[in-house]
């Protein structure tokens, strides 16, 4: 049991002790089962947001409107979240508008998959109205109720439901499966945003290749950018620590539509760094990387590039272990290692400063990368006033 396990109990002893009712929820209480690393522990209430607000002495609005307010009192913060439906659906869409409810039974009645619908109380008694224990003791990711009712209600549980699959490796129920593939076309009504962090999570998850196969057989892929079906071998062995990874692949396999992944699932400045620089160094590694290479690149760009083309079954002629080692016997290691500036070479000239001395540096850190010269003051002052300016 972790930490914010152990405040969400505090807590709902807290709220109990008031005088109303309160459970642990949702995810939680699925990876709790599944003895899976728990990450942020939910609480559920009878209370509403302002008697939450009175019984605890920190709490942060973080979504009133929506019933959730966030209790720092008990060292972890702990999302607390009144009971409540969701109100009527439109364009496919999670509603903006919640109503407020005083019993349990329908909170958990909104919520998606039978897994994620259970409650957790203090006394350690797993409330479970629709069978989700069962279904983790047989891996069956299944909606609560009528799925093509609750696909229709919101579209985006269609990518969460492969989503799942993809983090669980848990098979998607007939019917559900089913509805999604008879209401795939929905998810066009889906802000990209939320596509693309239901995206992000398939890209970190434990059974990627899995989870692309889901996207494919529910038809839902059609409906995103990416040619899954045709690169699905291409994704066989890919893993990756963070979503930036996924998102640089799916790139790099989609080169003509580049600009429709970034534009689609709405990448950030960071991500579209990173998405440039691991296929620079990738297409760098075809040829053979320079010294150059090494030492511009940060080694995880160098070993994603490297993984790149080993999930694309491209035979290469090192080890992936070697890329660190070659890294670290480079003369230098960064550009402020240099035993000269640009002060150097401008009291070395008459010359004004200007853009010719980012291209001296740069001519100095190659030859000092190639062993041309050693990277010394004088050493370097010789080679300036002979090779460099001499050959302009
Ligand atoms: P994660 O480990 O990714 O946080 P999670 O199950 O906690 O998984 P969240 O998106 O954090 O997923 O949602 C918390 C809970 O809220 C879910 O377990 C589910 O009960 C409910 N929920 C979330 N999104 C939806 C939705 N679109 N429709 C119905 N219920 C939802
Ligand atoms: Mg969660």
């Amino acid at each position: 049991i972790n930490k914010e396990w152990h405040a969400a109990l505090q807590v709902i002893d807290r709220i109990e002790k008031s005088g109303f009712e309160a459970v642990i929820v949702g995810g939680a209480v699925r990876d709790h089962l599944l003895q899976r690393k728990v990450n942020d522990v939910d609480v559920a209430t009878s209370a509403l947001p302002l008697e939450i607000k009175e019984i605890f002495s920190s709490t942060v609005d973080v979504g009133i409107e929506h019933g959730t307010v966030l209790v720092l009192d008990e060292g972890e913060p702990i999302e607390v979240t009144t009971y409540r439906t969701e109100g009527t659906y439109s364009d496919y869409r999670r509603p903006e508008e919640v109503k407020f409810v005083r019993n349990l039974e329908e909170d958990l009645q909104r919520r998606d998959f039978t897994i994620n619908a259970m409650a957790f109380t203090k006394d350690g008694d797993i409330i479970d109205l629709y069978g989700g224990k069962e279904d983790i003791e047989n891996k069956v990711i299944r909606a609560v109720g009528d799925p093509n009712v609750r696909f229709r209600e919101d579209a985006l549980r269609m990518l969460r439901a492969i989503r799942f699959g993809s983090q669980l490796g848990f098979t998607i129920e007939e019917k559900t499966l089913k509805a999604i593939q008879v209401d795939s076309d929905l998810i066009d009504f889906i802000a990209n945003e939320r596509i693309a962090m239901e995206m992000a999570k398939v890209w970190k998850s434990k059974f990627v290749y899995y989870g692309l196969q889901l996207l494919i057989e529910s038809n839902l892929s059609k409906f995103l950018v990416g040619h899954f079906s045709d690169q699905l071998e291409h994704w066989r062995t890919f893993k990756a620590e963070k979503s930036e990874i996924g998102w640089a692949y799916l790139c790099l396999l989609n080169r003509q539509e580049m600009q429709d992944i970034v534009d689609f699932y709405r990448l950030s400045k960071k991500e579209k760094t990173f998405v440039r620089k691991t296929l620079n160094a990738f297409d760098a590694l075809r040829q053979k990387w320079t010294a150059m290479d090494y030492f511009s690149n940060e080694l995880e760009i160098l070993e994603t590039a490297y993984d790149f083309a080993r999930w694309q079954n491209i035979a290469l002629p090192f080890e992936k272990e070697e890329i660190h080692a070659v890294k670290n016997s480079l003369p230098i290691q960064a550009i402020d290692q240099l035993a000269i500036s640009g002060n150097h070479l401008m009291s070395w000239t008459t010359r004004k400063s200007g853009p010719w001395i980012k291209v001296a540096l740069d001519a100095a850190i190659i030859a000092v990368l190639n062993g041309y010269v050693e990277n010394e003051e004088d050493k370097l002052k010789e080679w300036f006033l002979n090779d460099f300016i001499n050959e302009g």
